[in-house]
């Protein structure tokens, strides 16, 4: 076997006020001057203005970040010229496009989630669109990551419950890779067990969490962080991402397509999964159920899209990287995905 790297965040600090301690971080990671903050236009109000205020002796430089495209990481790099390090403080978007502006300029990185809505917050992964078309590239990981409970749990539930969906959906994400393991891709038992554990905290917390409970958000939040690290581990989306992301993305592209927006990614993976658990004929109705525990949708309704969207999606999601997943194994055909659709309940409303 060849030699394997694995890099993970030095600090991971969670728990209230865990923003407190940016300074702190940055000294331990000898950034020592004007670290680039990047903030969402809400997320500045919520914690960008304390991480900065926190960091002032720094002489902190910051920049509001609009979407998560390649056409933004190329402003931002040419309006900050000179910076020490890139502080994200945000949700997806701005911590996508802070891991990406310091990994073109080799800088730090470090990650501060506003919301607990997806897995990507300590992965070295970034997911940004070039020219409509949404692409996972590797970026920075981060050198550490603040995810502050106070914040966190104030977040809008429906980010939360996508939150959920992403970690619930490593469920398939695990079978998928272990049938590319069969064609000699690698495979890490240890990255595999990561993501199902993650899988697992979060389905049995699902009480605490549709309650807001702090035990049930720093639960969420540490298997978050887990679902996180079984990526770097990997090397790749692998153990976090299979077919049902693939659906994701194709959903996405087809939406776009049609000019109509998409749901949150957690929601889309979690839809997906239950379709994908049901081919690769796992338990889907026990994913079906803990989504629905938490409150994620469960079908193309409570998604906000058409029918037409998913079966469409279903066919193209084989196509939308070179990953070897049950779609590939066992293509679908139109019929089919028909069939998938109204027998796993997602098109219940048709
Ligand atoms: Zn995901």
């Amino acid at each position: 076997m060849d030699p394997h790297t694995i890099e993970l965040p030095r600090i991971i600090i969670t728990g209230k006020g865990a923003i407190q301690k940016t300074l702190e971080v940055c000294k331990k990671l000898n950034i020592t001057r004007n670290p680039l903050v990047l903030v969402g236009e809400n997320t500045r109000k919520i914690a960008g203005d304390k991480v900065i205020e926190n960091i002032s002796s720094l002489s902190p430089n910051d920049e509001t970040v609009r979407n998560s495209s390649e056409e933004e990481v190329k402003r931002i790099l040419s309006e900050q010229e000179d910076f020490g390090a890139v502080i994200g403080v945000g949700g997806g978007v701005v911590i996508d496009v802070g891991k990406m502006v310091a990994f073109r300029r080799g800088k730090p990185f470090i990650s501060v989630p506003t919301a607990p809505s997806h897995d990507g917050v300590a992965s070295e992964r970034a997911s940004l669109t070039n020219k409509g078309m949404k692409v996972s590239l590797r970026a920075e990981p981060p050198a550490a990551l603040l995810a502050d409970i106070s914040i966190l749990m104030n977040a809008p539930y429906r980010l939360i419950a996508s939150g959920c969906a992403d970690i619930i959906s490593n469920i398939t994400s695990v079978e998928d890779w272990k049938l590319g393991k069969e064609y000699g891709e690698y495979y890490s038992e240890y990255a595999a067990n990561l993501a199902r554990i993650s899988a697992d905290i979060v389905i049995r917390s699902a009480d605490m969490i549709r309650k807001r409970e702090e035990r049930g958000i720093r639960n969420l939040v540490e298997a978050i962080v887990t679902s996180s690290i079984s990526m770097s581990t990997a090397r790749s989306s692998r153990p976090a991402s299979g077919a049902e992301h693939a659906f994701s993305h194709a959903m996405e592209t087809i939406l776009a397509e049609r000019g109509l927006p998409h749901p949150l990614h957690g929601e889309q993976v979690g839809v997906g999964s239950i379709m994908m658990a049901y081919h690769q004929g796992g338990d889907w109705k026990a994913i079906r159920d803990s989504l629905k525990s938490v409150g994620a949708p469960t079908t193309a309704k409570e998604l906000g899209v058409d029918i037409s969207v998913i079966v469409e999606a279903l066919l193209r999601a084989k196509d939308v990287r070179d990953r070897y997943t049950i779609l590939n194994k066992k293509p679908l055909s139109k019929d089919e995905a028909r069939e998938l659709v109204l027998k796993t309940g997602v098109g219940e409303d048709i």
